[in-house]
């Protein structure tokens, strides 16, 4: 470095040394400053919410008529960021549950909400299971941290937010008069995902033929307990215009499983068989493709690293879902750009939706300008 250069750089460093001084002059001798956000400390807040279905649902194990929900809110110095946990029973979260979980989260000790690997990775310690709750603080730190950035995760991840796939639109198990109805309801839809796995599979499918040519794709929901069966279902499918398979089998059936998706002419997922990142090694060669869902790894955080560990893996990925609101859906459509296929029709199917976000415009995912995970309240 030469001596002018040198100069140079200690002149700039004393003046910046200076001005930072003359900004601190009215402070009391000996008064250590401290910027205004790091005065700040986060606050977590949460409340029980019922997510009212606008149709009965039926899987493969269960019907009900509402979900059980928890909100979230983290504020930090005087920005708030919004989080949700969506919790089905068959999932084994309660609301109760979620509010004790909750309630052990200090964040107040942690000096700003940036550092999110480590405030997330002690959350996740607090206590094993739990998803849905460190989920609503992990989409609530995301929304935070984004708005702080004023930058859509999309743009922090580095996806195009034009990318995103269409979304399905899901069909539950029912009679064939409501799953007529149904799918004419679902027009605007350009895939449809059908609930299957009981003793009705065909006439689901053979009704929805009747209404429709559009593609179809299938969620078993582990109903399927014979691999030959299962086999024989798929090839079936295939000739209906079915495109991919979920969860055929139990996900303890894990040898079957890999015998089923050598043989199979349609691409598998599995869902209920990967929650979390550990998961997705455990999938690859036993299923061609995973499901990933915010509910299930814990937020944002998770499902990044479980898309980037798939797509190393040279698996698809689709995103999914469970009934929602606007907030975990738009949380969840961050990633969709990246994704072969999307399921996030969750806050259409409640009546009772507590937020403006992402939308499904003729039938593909849509993200907003706004940072964060794209969301105000209505
Ligand atoms: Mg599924």
């Amino acid at each position: 470095m030469n001596q002018d250069r040198r100069d140079f750089l200690k002149t700039t460093s004393v003046l910046a040394g200076a001005s930072l001084l003359s900004s601190f002059s009215d402070l009391h001798a000996g008064q250590v400053y401290t910027p205004q956000r790091n005065d700040a400390r986060m606050k977590l807040r949460f409340r029980p919410y019922t997510l009212e279905l606008k149709h009965v649902f039926t899987i493969a194990t269960s019907s009900r008529t509402t979900t059980p929900a928890m909100l979230t809110e983290i504020e930090y110095d005087g920005v708030v960021g919004y989080g949700e946990a969506s919790m089905p029973p068959y999932l084994g979260e309660s609301q109760e549950g979620a509010a004790a979980f909750l309630s052990k989260i200090n964040l107040v000790k942690y000096e700003n909400p940036f550092e999110m690997e480590t405030i997330l990775n002690d959350i996740d310690v607090i206590a094993t299971g739990n998803p849905a709750a460190k989920a609503s603080v992990d989409i609530a730190l995301h929304d935070l941290v984004g708005k702080l950035m004023n930058q859509p995760w999309y743009n922090i991840w580095g996806f195009k937010k034009t990318t995103t796939p269409y979304t399905s639109f899901t069909i539950g198990i029912d009679k064939e008069d409501v799953v007529r109805q149904k799918t004419k309801e679902a027009a605007e839809y350009k895939i449809l995902k059908v609930k299957l796995g009981r003793e009705t599979d065909k006439m689901m499918i053979e009704t929805i033929r009747s209404v429709t040519d559009k593609p179809i794709t299938v969620d078993v929901n582990q109903g399927w307990k014979d691999r030959s069966f299962a086999l024989d279902m798929i090839h079936w499918l295939k000739e209906r215009g079915v495109l991919f398979v979920e969860q055929p089998m139990p996900k303890e059936q894990v040898e079957d499983m890999a015998w089923l998706t050598e043989r199979s002419p349609l691409p598998t997922f599995g869902d209920e068989a990967v929650q979390r990142l550990a998961d997705v090694k455990k999938a690859h060669g036993v299923y061609n493709g995973i499901n990933i869902k915010l509910m299930k790894c814990t937020g944002m955080r998770e499902a990044h690293k479980m898309l980037t560990l798939a797509r190393s893996l040279d698996m698809k990925v689709m995103m999914g879902c469970m009934t929602e609101t606007s907030c975990a859906i738009s949380a969840a459509s961050h990633l969709a750009p990246m994704v072969e296929y999307a399921d996030l029709d969750g806050a259409v199917l409640i009546s009772n939706d507590v937020f403006d976000g992402t939308k499904i415009v003729d039938g593909r995912v849509t993200l907003t300008d706004r940072p964060g995970i794209g969301v105000k309240k209505i």
